[in-house]
């Protein structure tokens, strides 16, 4: 059909770039627009920040209230991450699993930090409980932190690889936190 009503279109981009759980982006859209960001952030030498998110001992979660829990708390998380941000340009997408990411263009680490410190703050405030957390009553997160810093020669696979270490490191120095990497 070579006719499509805008309606018709807006439908179908929804289908091939949305998380049908979160309703946040999914990982398709997200791949491709890092590489957007990623292009246009080195050709106006403007910094750009990456946020990866996992949640904290979320297959105890499961075993403790269930699948269908654990998708409703998955969806609780996306509102939060879609609240926590304010630019148009930000960008919330699931990376897989209880995995999420979000790429601030023109934003320096210390402005993902603030990203970051209210994602903690929301979802304390949300207070799902997680009787089964070995390190605290409700559902937490930790989130690692990279940035693209302006004039930066780096590739983007090592932004990829900066956060996932600093992610890495916030599960290791205890979950609940956020630490931060640069390129
Ligand atoms: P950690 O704090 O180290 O991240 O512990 P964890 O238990 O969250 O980590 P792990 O990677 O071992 O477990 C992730 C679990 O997330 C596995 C699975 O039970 C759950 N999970 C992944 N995707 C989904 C989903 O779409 N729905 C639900 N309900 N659970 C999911
Ligand atoms: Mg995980
Ligand atoms: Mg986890």
């Amino acid at each position: 059909m070579l006719f499509r009503s805008k309606f018709q279109s807006d439908v179908l981009r929804k289908l091939v770039f949305l998380d049908g759980l979160s309703g946040v982006f999914n990982r398709r859209y997200f791949d491709q627009q890092i590489s957007v960001e990623w292009a246009r952030s080195v050709r106006a030498t403007s910094p750009l920040s990456l946020l990866l998110l996992d949640v904290d001992y979320f297959k105890l979660y499961n075993d403790h209230y269930g699948h269908v829990a654990g998708d409703e708390c998955l969806k609780a998380i996306a509102t939060v991450l879609r609240g926590a941000v304010h630019r148009p340009a930000d960008l919330v997408a699931r990376f897989g699993g209880e995995e999420f990411v979000l790429l601030l263009p023109d934003t320096a680490s210390a402005g993902a930090a603030i990203v970051a410190k209210r994602i903690h703050a929301q979802l304390a405030e949300l207070g799902v409980p997680h009787l089964s957390s070995p390190i605290g009553a409700h559902v937490t997160v930790s989130i690692g932190v990279a940035e693209l810093r302006p004039g930066s020669t780096s590739c983007l696979q090592l932004l990829l690889a900066a956060a996932d270490a600093a992610l890495y490191q916030a599960k290791q120095r205890g979950r609940n936190r956020t630490e931060i990497d640069g390129l």
